[in-house]
């Protein structure tokens, strides 16, 4: 049974005054903290969500998350703002399925990044040439805008906008595509999305990258010059709690149809 609990809000009126309640509410059962909850809530939108895996990533062995949305459009939030009661009787009373989020490692001058969405190397000034690699094998040299490499939650974000397909959550692989790659008789890649597990990494070298900056879901990097990155599927998962068992057809429907 869950103990400590936290509450983060997008930074709007509505979401504070939600977060408020919830914490009026929860506190009678649970203890409110901040440092170490074992249950996250978020009350926003999917970018609230992104906001709080990183903020408990070191964290996420221990904790658990749910979400509720104000917002326009919530692929990682199960609850509308007018469901928060319904969620607070939830926690109180059921227990969740528990679904683990894939997550990549993007490793990049001896750091580590982690990605619950996706990882871009991106360049919208000129075309940005780089070379990859699946392993230690060559796979091509794209020349184009730039690459994405996204987890199965994450594809239907950015991924789901450069027509990547989308993933079942449930599946341990990632997905590299492109973005805006030029392909003519001259300079040719692959042109479809690739789909990797997760025994495979990747590996891509630019010379220069210059205008480039590799994003990891919110946070952006500068890029110095003939620098490695490498992907992959990290063996920590982030916990999601499923209290009403949405299946991922229901989610796609919700969301885009
Ligand atoms: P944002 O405010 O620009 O939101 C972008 C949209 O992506 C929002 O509608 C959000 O709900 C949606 N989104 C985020 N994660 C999703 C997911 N896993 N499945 C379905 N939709 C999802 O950006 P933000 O809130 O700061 O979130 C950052 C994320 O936004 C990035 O990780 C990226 O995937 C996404 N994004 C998408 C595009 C695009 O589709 N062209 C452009 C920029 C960012």
């Amino acid at each position: 049974m869950m103990k400590k609990f936290t509450v983060i809000a997008k930074q709007d009126k509505e979401s504070e005054e939600l977060r408020e309640n919830i914490i009026e509410a929860l506190i009678q059962t649970m203890e409110y903290s901040d440092k170490h909850p074992d249950l996250v809530i978020s009350v926003g939108g999917d970018g609230t969500m992104l906001y709080g895996v990183h903020k408990y990533i070191d964290q996420l062995e221990t904790v658990g998350f749910v979400g509720i949305h104000t917002g326009t459009l919530g692929f990682y939030t199960d609850y509308l703002k007018n469901e928060w009661q319904e969620l607070i009787r939830d926690i109180q009373t059921k227990e969740p399925r528990i679904e683990n989020r894939a997550l990549l490692e993007v490793l990049y001058q001896e750091k580590k990044y982690y990605a619950l969405n996706e990882m871009r190397l991106e360049n919208n000034r000129r075309s940005q040439i780089i070379d990859v690699y699946i392993g230690n094998e060559h796979l091509e040299t794209f020349r184009g805008n730039g690459l994405c490499v996204c987890t199965p939650s994450g594809s239907t974000a950015y991924n789901k906008s450069i027509q990547g397909a989308l993933v079942e959550p449930n599946i341990r692989a990632m997905q590299l595509s492109e973005i805006a790659g030029i392909n003519h008789n001259a300079y040719r890649s692959l042109g479809s999305s690739l789909i990797l597990d997760e025994s495979q990494y990747i590996l891509l070298h630019a010379l220069n990258y210059k205008n480039s900056v590799l994003c990891v879901d919110l946070e952006s990097i500068e890029l110095d010059d003939n620098e490695v990155l490498e992907v992959y599927l990290s063996k920590r998962t982030a916990r999601f709690l499923d209290y009403r068992e949405v299946s991922f057809v229901e989610r796609l429907k919700k969301s885009f149809l």
